[in-house]
Protein backbone atom coordinates (compact mmCIF):
# COMPACT_ATOMS: atom_id res chain seq x y z
CA UNK A 1 0.00 0.00 0.00
CA UNK A 2 0.88 3.39 -0.92
CA UNK A 3 1.59 5.99 1.95
CA UNK A 4 -0.62 8.52 3.28
CA UNK A 5 0.28 12.30 2.65
CA UNK A 6 0.13 14.03 6.12
CA UNK A 7 -0.47 17.61 7.15
CA UNK A 8 -0.62 18.41 10.87
CA UNK A 9 -2.84 21.90 11.64
CA UNK A 10 -1.65 23.49 14.99
CA UNK A 11 -3.33 26.48 16.34
CA UNK A 12 -1.02 28.83 18.25
CA UNK A 13 -1.97 32.21 20.65
CA UNK A 14 1.19 33.20 22.44
CA UNK A 15 2.94 29.84 22.22
CA UNK A 16 6.45 31.32 22.30
CA UNK A 17 7.25 29.28 25.02
CA UNK A 18 6.61 25.86 23.32
CA UNK A 19 6.82 26.08 20.04
CA UNK A 20 10.38 25.02 19.29
CA UNK A 21 9.83 21.71 21.68
CA UNK A 22 6.56 21.00 19.90
CA UNK A 23 7.80 21.42 16.30
CA UNK A 24 11.00 19.32 17.18
CA UNK A 25 9.22 17.00 18.48
CA UNK A 26 6.71 16.64 16.24
CA UNK A 27 9.15 16.40 13.30
CA UNK A 28 10.79 13.53 15.25
CA UNK A 29 7.60 11.56 15.41
CA UNK A 30 6.87 12.53 11.71
CA UNK A 31 10.12 11.57 10.24
CA UNK A 32 10.28 8.28 12.23
CA UNK A 33 6.58 7.27 10.75
CA UNK A 34 8.00 8.05 7.30
CA UNK A 35 10.92 6.30 7.80
CA UNK A 36 8.59 3.11 8.79
CA UNK A 37 6.12 3.69 5.86
CA UNK A 38 2.78 5.12 7.00
CA UNK A 39 3.49 8.42 5.61
CA UNK A 40 4.95 10.29 2.82
CA UNK A 41 4.88 13.43 2.07
CA UNK A 42 4.19 15.40 5.40
CA UNK A 43 3.88 19.01 6.13
CA UNK A 44 3.21 21.21 9.80
CA UNK A 45 0.75 24.24 9.33
CA UNK A 46 0.96 26.52 12.74
CA UNK A 47 -1.99 28.95 12.77
CA UNK A 48 -0.82 32.14 14.77
CA UNK A 49 -4.15 32.87 16.25
CA UNK A 50 -3.52 36.52 16.17
CA UNK A 51 -0.41 36.52 19.11
CA UNK A 52 0.58 39.46 21.15
CA UNK A 53 4.46 37.63 21.48
CA UNK A 54 6.57 36.39 19.30
CA UNK A 55 5.19 33.49 18.20
CA UNK A 56 4.90 34.64 14.48
CA UNK A 57 8.69 35.40 14.38
CA UNK A 58 9.07 32.09 15.72
CA UNK A 59 7.38 30.28 12.78
CA UNK A 60 8.89 32.39 10.18
CA UNK A 61 12.00 31.70 11.67
CA UNK A 62 11.15 27.78 12.44
CA UNK A 63 9.96 27.01 8.28
CA UNK A 64 12.82 28.90 6.86
CA UNK A 65 14.99 26.29 9.03
CA UNK A 66 12.95 23.13 7.83
CA UNK A 67 10.72 22.98 4.69
CA UNK A 68 7.92 20.74 6.22
CA UNK A 69 6.97 23.81 8.47
CA UNK A 70 4.47 26.56 7.39
CA UNK A 71 2.36 28.81 8.87
CA UNK A 72 -0.67 30.88 8.84
CA UNK A 73 -0.86 34.19 10.81
CA UNK A 74 -4.40 35.46 11.33
CA UNK A 75 -4.99 39.49 11.27
CA UNK A 76 -6.85 39.25 15.05
CA UNK A 77 -7.38 36.63 18.04
CA UNK A 78 -10.48 34.71 16.61
CA UNK A 79 -10.28 31.92 19.16
CA UNK A 80 -8.97 28.49 19.11
CA UNK A 81 -12.39 27.33 17.28
CA UNK A 82 -12.26 30.03 14.36
CA UNK A 83 -8.10 29.59 13.89
CA UNK A 84 -8.59 25.65 14.04
CA UNK A 85 -10.99 26.28 11.17
CA UNK A 86 -8.84 28.37 9.30
CA UNK A 87 -6.60 25.69 8.97
CA UNK A 88 -8.53 23.61 7.79
CA UNK A 89 -10.07 25.03 5.18
CA UNK A 90 -7.11 26.02 3.92
CA UNK A 91 -6.23 21.84 4.11
CA UNK A 92 -9.56 21.31 2.64
CA UNK A 93 -8.04 22.36 -0.24
CA UNK A 94 -4.25 21.14 0.24
CA UNK A 95 -3.15 17.77 -1.48
CA UNK A 96 -3.23 15.80 1.84
CA UNK A 97 -5.04 13.00 2.54
CA UNK A 98 -4.86 12.90 6.17
CA UNK A 99 -4.94 16.16 8.49
CA UNK A 100 -4.57 15.88 11.80
CA UNK A 101 -5.64 18.47 14.36
CA UNK A 102 -3.58 18.95 17.60
CA UNK A 103 -2.92 21.83 20.19
CA UNK A 104 0.29 23.39 20.42
CA UNK A 105 0.89 22.70 24.11
CA UNK A 106 1.52 18.89 23.24
CA UNK A 107 -0.46 18.04 26.26
CA UNK A 108 -2.09 15.45 23.72
CA UNK A 109 0.08 12.63 23.11
CA UNK A 110 1.77 12.76 19.88
CA UNK A 111 2.37 8.99 19.72
CA UNK A 112 -1.69 9.12 18.86
CA UNK A 113 -0.97 10.21 15.67
CA UNK A 114 0.74 7.04 14.90
CA UNK A 115 -2.02 5.04 16.08
CA UNK A 116 -4.70 7.38 14.04
CA UNK A 117 -2.69 7.10 10.59
CA UNK A 118 -2.99 3.48 10.99
CA UNK A 119 -6.64 3.05 11.15
CA UNK A 120 -6.75 5.88 8.68
CA UNK A 121 -5.20 3.28 6.28
CA UNK A 122 -7.89 0.45 7.82
CA UNK A 123 -10.41 2.65 6.68
CA UNK A 124 -11.28 5.14 9.08
CA UNK A 125 -11.82 8.70 8.00
CA UNK A 126 -12.37 10.24 11.40
CA UNK A 127 -10.16 9.12 14.19
CA UNK A 128 -11.08 10.94 17.22
CA UNK A 129 -8.40 11.49 20.05
CA UNK A 130 -9.91 10.16 23.16
CA UNK A 131 -8.23 11.03 26.80
CA UNK A 132 -8.35 7.85 28.76
CA UNK A 133 -8.53 9.34 32.10
CA UNK A 134 -7.82 13.04 33.61
CA UNK A 135 -5.55 12.49 35.63
CA UNK A 136 -3.27 15.76 35.46
CA UNK A 137 -6.70 18.14 35.35
CA UNK A 138 -8.01 19.95 38.65
CA UNK A 139 -10.97 17.92 39.78
CA UNK A 140 -12.68 20.81 39.14
CA UNK A 141 -12.10 21.36 35.73
CA UNK A 142 -12.80 17.15 35.17
CA UNK A 143 -16.04 17.34 37.03
CA UNK A 144 -17.51 20.82 34.95
CA UNK A 145 -16.23 19.09 31.48
CA UNK A 146 -17.85 15.56 32.47
CA UNK A 147 -20.95 17.74 33.36
CA UNK A 148 -20.97 19.41 30.13
CA UNK A 149 -20.47 15.62 28.08
CA UNK A 150 -23.57 14.44 29.71
CA UNK A 151 -25.77 17.60 29.63
CA UNK A 152 -24.28 18.05 26.03
CA UNK A 153 -25.39 14.47 24.77
CA UNK A 154 -28.72 14.64 26.97
CA UNK A 155 -29.83 17.52 24.96
CA UNK A 156 -29.30 15.85 21.92
CA UNK A 157 -26.17 17.34 19.99
CA UNK A 158 -23.82 14.26 19.38
CA UNK A 159 -19.72 14.43 21.18
CA UNK A 160 -17.54 11.73 21.60
CA UNK A 161 -16.66 11.73 25.35
CA UNK A 162 -13.64 12.93 26.11
CA UNK A 163 -12.84 13.79 22.89
CA UNK A 164 -11.57 17.96 22.38
CA UNK A 165 -10.27 18.61 19.17
CA UNK A 166 -7.41 16.12 18.25
CA UNK A 167 -8.39 13.93 15.57
CA UNK A 168 -8.11 12.77 12.46
CA UNK A 169 -9.81 13.46 9.04
CA UNK A 170 -9.88 12.41 5.58
CA UNK A 171 -9.40 15.10 3.01
CA UNK A 172 -13.09 14.47 2.05
CA UNK A 173 -14.65 14.77 5.55
CA UNK A 174 -12.47 17.94 6.06
CA UNK A 175 -14.02 19.51 2.76
CA UNK A 176 -17.58 18.10 4.29
CA UNK A 177 -16.77 19.96 7.04
CA UNK A 178 -15.98 23.44 5.91
CA UNK A 179 -19.23 23.19 3.44
CA UNK A 180 -20.87 24.37 6.81
CA UNK A 181 -21.00 28.21 6.47
CA UNK A 182 -22.18 28.98 10.06
CA UNK A 183 -20.08 31.49 12.40
CA UNK A 184 -20.70 29.85 15.51
CA UNK A 185 -18.30 27.17 15.53
CA UNK A 186 -18.18 24.09 17.75
CA UNK A 187 -16.41 21.73 16.05
CA UNK A 188 -15.92 17.95 17.94
CA UNK A 189 -19.95 18.59 17.74
CA UNK A 190 -19.90 19.19 13.84
CA UNK A 191 -17.30 16.45 13.23
CA UNK A 192 -19.69 14.19 14.66
CA UNK A 193 -22.58 15.40 13.28
CA UNK A 194 -21.11 14.50 9.83
CA UNK A 195 -21.29 10.46 9.76
CA UNK A 196 -18.57 8.56 7.83
CA UNK A 197 -16.61 5.49 9.73
CA UNK A 198 -14.90 6.91 12.61
CA UNK A 199 -13.09 5.36 15.48
CA UNK A 200 -11.27 6.39 18.54
CA UNK A 201 -7.56 6.13 19.78
CA UNK A 202 -6.94 6.59 23.39
CA UNK A 203 -4.03 8.51 24.90
CA UNK A 204 -3.38 9.83 28.29
CA UNK A 205 -3.54 13.78 28.73
CA UNK A 206 -0.23 15.17 30.06
CA UNK A 207 0.22 18.38 31.71
CA UNK A 208 1.06 21.43 29.73
CA UNK A 209 5.23 21.62 29.54
CA UNK A 210 5.39 25.59 29.30
CA UNK A 211 3.32 28.20 29.38
CA UNK A 212 -0.27 28.62 30.75
CA UNK A 213 -3.82 27.41 29.63
CA UNK A 214 -5.32 29.74 27.28
CA UNK A 215 -9.45 28.63 28.44
CA UNK A 216 -9.08 29.85 31.91
CA UNK A 217 -13.05 29.55 33.41
CA UNK A 218 -14.98 31.97 31.70
CA UNK A 219 -13.55 30.92 28.26
CA UNK A 220 -14.76 27.09 28.90
CA UNK A 221 -18.47 28.81 29.90
CA UNK A 222 -18.10 30.53 26.88
CA UNK A 223 -17.42 27.62 25.02
CA UNK A 224 -20.07 25.23 26.64
CA UNK A 225 -23.02 27.61 26.37
CA UNK A 226 -21.47 27.64 22.53
CA UNK A 227 -21.71 24.14 21.95
CA UNK A 228 -25.03 23.18 23.61
CA UNK A 229 -26.98 26.31 21.71
CA UNK A 230 -25.19 25.53 18.40
CA UNK A 231 -26.15 22.43 18.05
CA UNK A 232 -29.69 22.36 20.20
CA UNK A 233 -33.03 23.63 20.26
CA UNK A 234 -34.21 21.37 23.05
CA UNK A 235 -33.49 24.75 25.60
CA UNK A 236 -36.33 26.16 23.98
CA UNK A 237 -39.00 23.65 24.10
CA UNK A 238 -38.35 23.03 27.31
CA UNK A 239 -39.68 26.38 27.41
CA UNK A 240 -43.24 25.12 26.04
CA UNK A 241 -43.29 22.39 28.43
CA UNK A 242 -42.58 24.02 31.62
CA UNK A 243 -45.22 26.90 30.52
CA UNK A 244 -47.62 23.72 30.02
CA UNK A 245 -46.48 22.13 33.06
CA UNK A 246 -47.27 25.33 35.25
CA UNK A 247 -50.43 26.00 33.34
CA UNK A 248 -51.55 22.40 34.73
CA UNK A 249 -50.37 23.22 38.29
CA UNK A 250 -52.45 26.81 37.77
CA UNK A 251 -55.44 24.51 37.35
CA UNK A 252 -55.28 22.79 40.67
CA UNK A 253 -54.54 26.38 42.27
CA UNK A 254 -57.40 27.87 40.66
CA UNK A 255 -59.28 24.31 42.31
CA UNK A 256 -57.79 25.23 45.79
CA UNK A 257 -59.03 28.89 45.56
CA UNK A 258 -61.88 28.82 44.76
CA UNK A 259 -62.23 25.87 47.33
CA UNK A 260 -60.73 27.93 49.97
CA UNK A 261 -62.94 30.98 48.90
CA UNK A 262 -66.43 29.16 49.12
CA UNK A 263 -65.03 27.48 52.50
CA UNK A 264 -64.91 30.91 53.19
CA UNK A 265 -60.87 30.99 54.62
CA UNK A 266 -59.57 33.74 52.05
CA UNK A 267 -59.39 37.08 53.28
CA UNK A 268 -60.47 39.38 50.37
CA UNK A 269 -58.47 39.47 47.29
CA UNK A 270 -56.71 36.64 47.68
CA UNK A 271 -58.45 34.07 45.23
CA UNK A 272 -58.57 36.67 42.25
CA UNK A 273 -54.52 37.46 42.76
CA UNK A 274 -53.86 33.41 43.17
CA UNK A 275 -55.73 32.54 40.35
CA UNK A 276 -54.43 35.40 38.01
CA UNK A 277 -50.70 34.98 38.75
CA UNK A 278 -50.38 31.30 37.73
CA UNK A 279 -52.49 31.69 35.13
CA UNK A 280 -51.12 34.86 33.12
CA UNK A 281 -47.61 32.84 34.63
CA UNK A 282 -48.46 29.93 32.46
CA UNK A 283 -49.64 31.76 30.00
CA UNK A 284 -46.60 33.84 29.34
CA UNK A 285 -44.08 30.56 29.71
CA UNK A 286 -46.54 28.86 26.63
CA UNK A 287 -46.15 32.01 24.52
CA UNK A 288 -42.89 32.48 24.98
CA UNK A 289 -42.53 28.62 24.35
CA UNK A 290 -44.05 28.73 21.17
CA UNK A 291 -41.94 31.72 19.98
CA UNK A 292 -39.09 29.51 20.75
CA UNK A 293 -40.29 27.24 18.75
CA UNK A 294 -40.58 29.39 15.43
CA UNK A 295 -36.70 30.97 16.83
CA UNK A 296 -35.77 27.22 17.01
CA UNK A 297 -36.19 26.34 13.31
CA UNK A 298 -35.39 30.46 12.11
CA UNK A 299 -32.10 28.88 13.73
CA UNK A 300 -31.64 26.24 11.64
CA UNK A 301 -32.58 27.85 8.54
CA UNK A 302 -30.42 30.32 9.20
CA UNK A 303 -27.45 28.22 9.65
CA UNK A 304 -27.96 26.71 6.10
CA UNK A 305 -26.01 23.57 7.14
CA UNK A 306 -25.46 21.29 3.76
CA UNK A 307 -28.56 18.07 4.04
CA UNK A 308 -26.56 15.65 3.54
CA UNK A 309 -22.76 13.96 2.45
CA UNK A 310 -22.57 10.78 0.51
CA UNK A 311 -20.11 8.82 1.37
CA UNK A 312 -20.55 5.93 -1.37
CA UNK A 313 -22.18 5.01 -4.37
CA UNK A 314 -22.79 1.72 -6.72
CA UNK A 315 -23.19 1.33 -9.92
CA UNK A 316 -24.39 4.98 -10.80
CA UNK A 317 -24.88 5.48 -14.50
CA UNK A 318 -22.06 8.21 -15.90
N1 LIG B 1 -5.54 28.88 21.18
C1 LIG B 1 -5.81 29.70 20.09
N2 LIG B 1 -6.51 30.85 20.26
C2 LIG B 1 -6.99 31.25 21.49
C3 LIG B 1 -6.76 30.39 22.60
C4 LIG B 1 -6.04 29.21 22.42
O1 LIG B 1 -5.40 29.38 18.96
O2 LIG B 1 -7.60 32.31 21.58
C5 LIG B 1 -4.79 27.62 20.99
C6 LIG B 1 -3.62 27.42 21.94
O3 LIG B 1 -2.45 28.01 21.44
C7 LIG B 1 -3.51 25.91 22.01
C8 LIG B 1 -4.96 25.45 21.85
O4 LIG B 1 -5.65 26.56 21.26
O5 LIG B 1 -2.76 25.39 20.93
C9 LIG B 1 -5.59 25.02 23.16
O6 LIG B 1 -5.44 26.05 24.13
P1 LIG B 1 -4.98 25.74 25.62
O7 LIG B 1 -3.92 24.69 25.64
O8 LIG B 1 -4.64 27.01 26.27
O9 LIG B 1 -6.33 25.15 26.24
P2 LIG B 1 -6.49 23.96 27.32
O10 LIG B 1 -5.65 22.83 26.86
O11 LIG B 1 -6.03 24.53 28.61
O12 LIG B 1 -7.95 23.65 27.31
MG1 LIG C 1 -3.76 22.86 26.44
Amino acid sequence: MSTTSLLLVIPCYNEQEVLRETTAQLTALLGSMQQSGLIGKHQLLLVDDGSKDATWSLIEELSQLNPAISGLKLAHNVGHQQALWAGLEWAATSPYEAIVSIDADLQDDIEAIREMVIQYRAGYEIVYGVRKERKTDTAFKKHTAQLFYKLMSSLGGEVVYNHADFRLMSRRTLQSLVAHPERNLFLRGLVCSLGYRSTSVYYDRKERFAGESKYPLSKMLNFAIDGITSFSVKPLRLITLFGIFILLIAVVAICYALYAFIANQTIPGWTSLLISMWLIGGAILTAIGIIGEYIGKIYKEVKRRPRYFIEKSANLPQ
